[in-house]
């Protein structure tokens, strides 16, 4: 479903992406690992075109990100394609990013009837469908700040799922909880994994990519070093950078 190819991206002199290569299979559940700085919130906000890449090729869905290809030469492509290759991609970050004067259901129907053109009617029966998933129905009219961290970060997460995207990216969506939240967004996310969602997530959960991913991304300085099954790689990293990295969570 993901095919990134030698990605390279740069802010200014600071190469932040040195050629990153990576295969996502449809329904295959992805935890990226890494260093602070490493360059994974750049290379998931690239997936989706959020940050243009200055190499390399992204396909996402059978169709590359951002560009298209004329005869030999890429050319950018216009802001309606992007805006529509995105709508195949859900993204959930560290900080919801609800919006305040709405309610959870508010929130979550908002793309689909604003951007997609869905009923109202439509979008509300979906909606309902995805707070019940995510054991949130009673709260459908509650406003964020009425909301538990865990609470939001999930209805972030139902926002995100209500365009029926092919993937989804999280990016440290429990960073910013409390301690004791981080259980009940993990659930709400092996819930979705086991449902066979596409997801790329960068964490540093270890126990979180222990028990739902089907493979472990270590990334450093820029490059993918090491990957493989969590139980190879979380247990027996063969890259001394990954086992540095992992000495710090055992
Ligand atoms: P963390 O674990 O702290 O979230 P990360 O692996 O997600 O780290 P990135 O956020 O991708 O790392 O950042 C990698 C590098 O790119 C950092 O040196 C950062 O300062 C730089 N960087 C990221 N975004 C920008 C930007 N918009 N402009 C300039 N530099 C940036
Ligand atoms: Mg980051």
């Amino acid at each position: 479903l993901v095919s990134a190819r030698n990605v390279h991206k740069s802010f200014g002199h600071n190469e932040v992406l040195k050629g990153i290569d990576l295969d996502v299979m449809p329904g295959e559940v992805v935890v990226v690992l890494g260093p602070s700085g490493s360059g994974k919130s750049t290379f998931l906000r690239c997936i989706n075109h959020l940050e243009a890449i200055d190499r390399g090729s992204i396909m996402v869905a059978g169709e590359q990100i951002g560009y298209r290809l004329s005869g030999e030469r890429l050319t950018k492509l216009s802001p309606r394609a992007i805006a529509a290759q995105r709508r195949q991609i859900g993204m959930v970050f560290q900080q919801f990013n609800l919006f305040p004067h709405m309610t959870a259901l508010e929130n979550i129907i908002e793309a689909p009837v604003g951007v997609h053109g869905h009923s109202r009617k439509d979008a509300t029966d979906y909606a309902m469908e995805l707070l019940g998933r995510i054991g949130l129905t009673e709260k459908a009219n509650a406003y964020p700040r009425q909301l538990s961290g865990g609470q939001q970060q999930r209805v972030a997460i139902a926002r995100a799922l209500a365009i029926r995207p092919k993937l989804m990216l999280f990016d440290e969506p429990t960073s910013a909880l409390d301690p004791e939240l981080v259980g009940e967004v993990l659930t709400t996310m092996r819930d979705l994994a086991g449902q066979g969602l596409t997801m790329i997530v960068v964490t540093h959960e270890i126990g979180f990519a222990r028990e739902a991913a089907d493979r472990v991304v270590f990334m450093d300085g820029g490059l993918v070093v090491e990957q493989g099954r969590p139980e190879e790689v979380l247990a027996n990293p063969s890259h001394p950078r990954t086992r540095l990295f992992l000495s710090r969570f055992i």
